[in-house]
């Protein structure tokens, strides 16, 4: 099994369990490696007190040091330009949550009629427009912050197991997110895979879903497979189905940051079939 997980909320933003319930469970779970993934929103979404969360983070990275590998990290939406606090994290989770459109910010994983109202009052309720303008914010994370890789990929479809507004297969959409896949993936940056709407049971498929991870292959992309859990008990929830996904869609490999002997982060990658 895979036994490291990098996106993971705690109660200092929007999850259930504090940091060191968390990291207990890692540990009982068997896991070596770990890292929190606090959101840093500064205008929209979760707040957090940033100088308590890594303090806390800090502490118990020290704490249990020498049980368990964890890494001070974050997921920054790529709404905001080179925030400050990228210095002081060990990596960096790019999230894009909203589409910017012509300086509006429309949320796609607020709620439905959230949704569904700002889609009609800026697109006229074509969900394809919106979904076009989702990638292109996408492709912009780049040239906002240094992501170590990106968050929960179609989020935009958060809500279209329940919604069905967009056809995932229709080709208008596909080139949308195919042309921001790309993009990233030339510029180097692994993907996730994420298992947070899937193990919380809100759709049937992780971020990226099957048709992107295949292209994402095709792409020659890097993945790393992470829960988004926000309770101790989803830690590494459904790794096994992410990680026979992974491999039905042509990986051979998934990777895992760690601290290496000079205490910076590396990249390593597993072999999926070993896991
Ligand atoms: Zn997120
Ligand atoms: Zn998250």
């Amino acid at each position: 099994m895979l036994k490291a997980d990098f996106h993971m909320h705690t109660n200092l933003c929007d999850g259930k369990n504090t940091p060191e319930e968390m990291v207990i469970a890692a540990i009982d779970m068997g896991l070596k490696h770990m890292g929190f993934s606090g959101h840093f929103d500064p205008e929209n979404g979760v707040h957090m007190d940033i100088k308590e969360y890594l303090k806390e983070i800090r502490r118990v990275k020290e704490k249990y040091k020498d049980r368990i590998d964890i890494l001070v990290g974050g997921e920054i939406d790529c709404l905001y330009p080179e925030p400050e606090i990228e210095r002081e994290l060990e990596y960096v989770i790019g999230s894009t949550h909203s589409a910017l459109y012509n300086g509006n910010v429309i949320p796609v994983d607020d709620t439905e009629e959230k949704l569904d109202n700002s889609c009609n009052e800026f697109f006229g309720g074509d969900y394809l427009k919106l979904a076009k303008e989702y990638y292109r914010t996408e492709a912009e994370i780049i040239n906002k912050l240094h992501p170590d890789f990106i968050g929960h990929f179609d989020l935009i479809t958060r809500f279209n197991d329940s919604m069905h507004f967009l056809d995932e297969s229709n080709p208008a959409y596909l080139k949308s997110a195919l042309e921001t896949m790309e993009y990233l993936v030339n510029k180097d940056i692994p993907f996730e895979i994420n298992c947070g709407a899937y193990n919380r049971g809100r759709k049937a498929d992780f971020y990226p879903n099957k048709r992107l991870l295949k292209a994402l292959k095709e792409f020659g992309g890097r993945i790393i497979i992470n829960s988004d859990a926000h309770e101790a008990g989803k830690i590494t929830g459904e790794f096994k189905k992410a990680i026979e996904t992974a491999i039905d869609c042509g990986f051979t490999h998934t990777g895992i940051l760690i601290h290496n002997e000079k205490g910076s982060i590396e990249w390593k990658e597993l072999a999926l079939d070993e896991l």
